[in-house]
């Protein structure tokens, strides 16, 4: 098995912690420089089973000038491309305009997408039962995993989904 993931979100929901988790630092860290190519690869996590190379989406964010627009279009070409979108949100801050935004984004798009509520080792469970709720409103969702990026809460468990759809 293997295939393409994408992971998208605002600025410090934990994409970077999460990478680094399941790729390793060094090829994280080599990804967060700032990039224009298209489709381009973070890392790839190669187990006995499954080979996951997840692709960086850059520019999906709210446009603020032209090249913005740009940017949103390869973003979202790119989201058509790969097999499994995770979107990640942080479960401190729940649902907001910046995660309207994406979401809107998503309308056009058949791809699975995961809703990845991060962060949860800061949030009580009935808090994150509620935000929960609040997102399965939004969007059908193909999965909605809770997750720790910084402690490995259900990381393991993500990961056995993505290959559901792989
Ligand atoms: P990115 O901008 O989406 O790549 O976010 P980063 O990975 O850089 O994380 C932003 C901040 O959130 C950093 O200080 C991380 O240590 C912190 N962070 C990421 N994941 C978690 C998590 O699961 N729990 C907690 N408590 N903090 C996290
Ligand atoms: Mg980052």
């Amino acid at each position: 098995k293997s295939g393409f993931i994408s992971i998208i979100g605002r600025p410090n929901v934990g994409k970077s912690t999460f990478l680094n988790r399941v790729i390793g630092q060094k090829i994280a860290i080599m990804s967060d420089k700032p990039q224009t190519t298209r489709n381009k690869v973070q890392g790839v996590l190669t187990t006995n089973d499954a080979q996951f190379i997840f692709i960086d989406t850059p520019g999906i964010h709210k446009p603020k000038h032209k090249l913005g627009d740009f940017m949103m279009k390869v973003a979202q070409n790119t989201l058509k491309e790969v097999d499994v979108v995770l979107f990640m949100v942080n479960a401190e801050e729940g649902y907001g305009r910046g995660e309207e935004f994406i979401l809107e984004k998503f309308q056009s798009i058949r791809t699975p997408i995961f809703l990845v509520i991060n962060k949860i080792d800061q949030v009580h469970p009935d808090e994150l039962l509620t935000i929960i709720e609040s997102y399965k409103e939004k969007y059908n969702f193909s999965e909605i995993i809770p997750i720790s990026a910084l402690e490995g809460n259900n990381v393991e468990t993500l990961l056995e989904q993505i290959k559901k759809y792989i």
